[in-house]
């Protein structure tokens, strides 16, 4: 039992200013595995005037002690590692293998790439008689979300620190474990007071306070469409930048000159990864209508290996195994969709509503696949965020298209072809922020983010970075 009572704020662990707390649940016992204070207006306050008095200091420090300070930061962690992945897997459901390599190993990562990145980023250019200079845009305050926690803190944490910004974070209030672990990561590091806070709570009121907040400067917030919208409308009235990351509904598309061999264990992974908790699953299979059958039944000889999982087992086989949804809330709400694609008409191939037989305690949901899939159906146009593929058929390249981009969302996508150059015109016709040709693997230096409603800004490598920055153009004599 991890049990926390105090937020970060200034480079000490302070009291919060209400006696709240919310219970962190383990997804596959349903048992209250550790407790964390709910803070208020009064929290995010106070978090704000330690990062805004920090400011100064921090954004003037030379680049190379920042990134001495990131380092630093990353080796800590990495000593922790075994814990990070014992309170991921507990907090989110996430199997073990999968937590070590995705989850873990995808969070130490970042701190060298951005350390080695500021001390080499070209932070003046001149342009006529303009010196042009990037700089830090102040407080920064940082909103996350479950499925990833670690990772999609970091994804922010890290280049607002190393671009000079200071930081409030608010983490998902479902899995604030691992902030605090990283927290205390930060403290014995001995990161300036006030480059980095902490404070837990829900959305609508420590979140709001964020976005709200006056002498915020901007919100980087990662999560779902109806949240990022308020945190935009919340964000209005002080003019502050905000970087949305929002939902997807990403179409994989097999062109029919793929070879059904190739792209059965890709398409089931690239949907149900995380538990299809993951914002660029490839949730929908775009398959063409004259070879349809092949590609259903490498995509059934795929899902038929995979197995529910208890998330600490040792099992390394991370591509078939699948733990629990993070928490009953999400587990009833997947549940509630492959009901609704049922009821919608789709033909049911294998999975379902049902809790599995014999698994009757943890938020487990079955590997579920959708066949018949039209793309006016709610389970094609909805993001479910759960292990539940849709199949959809098309007649040619250009109706691929037509039905890949037939969203409100826009974050990724694949194309499956024996011919390159034709998936790479595919890909280009799709208005996504990133697509995967042929298994391409994801790269985490280059720029990740959406079109349309899945969101406005661009995560990682030098793109994330500049998601901090400010611009002054000095106009010489
Ligand atoms: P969520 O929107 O419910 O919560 C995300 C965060 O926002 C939490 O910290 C929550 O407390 C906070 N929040 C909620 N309401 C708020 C409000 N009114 N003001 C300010 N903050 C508020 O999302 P979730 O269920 O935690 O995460 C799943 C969603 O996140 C999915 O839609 C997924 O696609 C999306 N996501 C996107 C990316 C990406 O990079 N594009 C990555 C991961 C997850």
């Amino acid at each position: 039992m991890r049990e926390y009572s105090k937020f970060y704020i200034g480079g000490e662990w302070v009291d919060p200013s209400t006696n709240e707390h919310m219970d962190v649940i383990d997804s596959a016992t349903e048992e209250v595995i550790g407790r964390v204070p709910l803070g208020a207006v009064a929290d995010v306050d106070r978090a704000v005037v330690a990062a805004r008095s920090a400011f100064d200091t921090w954004s003037t420090t030379p680049v190379d002690i920042r990134a001495k300070y990131l380092r630093d930061i990353g080796a800590g962690l990495a000593a922790r590692y075994d814990e990070i992945v014992e309170v991921i897997s507990g907090e989110v459901g996430s199997p073990k293998a999968f937590t070590q390599f995705v989850q873990a190993g995808l969070s130490l990562g970042e701190w060298e790439t951005f350390a080695a990145m500021v001390e080499t980023y070209e932070w003046e250019e001149q342009v006529g008689n303009s010196l042009v200079v990037r700089e830090p845009i102040g407080v920064v305050g940082c909103i996350t979300p479950w499925n990833y926690p670690l990772y999609l803190i970091i994804c922010k944490v890290v280049p607002a620190i190393a671009a000079g910004c200071t930081v409030v974070l608010k983490p998902s209030e479902i899995t604030p474990l691992n902030a605090y672990l990283l927290t205390e990561v930060m403290h014995a590091a001995g990161l300036p007071a006030g480059v980095f806070n902490l404070v837990v709570g829900e959305g609508p009121s420590v979140g709001a306070a964020i976005s709200k907040h006056a002498d915020v400067d901007m919100v980087s917030f990662t999560g779902s469409g109806r949240a990022g919208a308020q945190v935009q409308r919340d964000a209005a009235e002080t003019v502050k930048r905000v970087g949305l990351e929002l939902g997807g509904k990403s179409a994989n598309i097999v062109l029919d000159d793929a070879d059904p061999a190739a792209i059965g264990m890709g398409a089931v992974f690239g949907c149900m990864i995380n538990g299809g908790q993951t914002c660029s699953a490839l949730t929908r299979l775009l398959v063409p209508a004259s070879r349809k059958d092949e590609f259903v039944d490498a995509v059934m000889a795929e899902v038929s290996q995979i197995r529910l999982v208890d998330p600490k087992a040792d099992e390394p086989d991370l591509f078939h195994t699948m733990g629990p949804m993070s928490s009953k809330a999400h587990q009833e709400r997947v549940r509630s969709f492959i009901q609704k694609g049922i009821d919608e008409g789709a033909t049911l191939l294998t999975g379902g509503p049902e809790q599995p037989d014999d698994l009757p305690t943890g938020y487990y949901v079955k590997p579920t696949v959708f066949t018949d899939v039209t793309p006016d159906m709610s389970i094609a146009q909805e993001e479910i965020f759960g292990p539940v593929m849709s199949i959809i058929t098309y007649t040619d390249d250009d109706d691929a298209v037509r039905i890949a981009n037939g969203t409100i969302y826009g974050l990724a996508g694949a194309v499956q072809s024996g011919d390159l150059e034709r998936a790479k015109s595919v890909a280009r016709r799709l208005r996504t922020g990133q697509v995967d040709i042929n298994g391409g693997a994801f790269n985490t230096v280059a720029p990740f983010g959406g079109y349309k409603q899945s969101g406005n800004t661009r995560e990682r490598g030098r793109w994330g970075l500049e998601e901090f920055l400010e611009t002054k153009s000095i106009q010489l004599p």
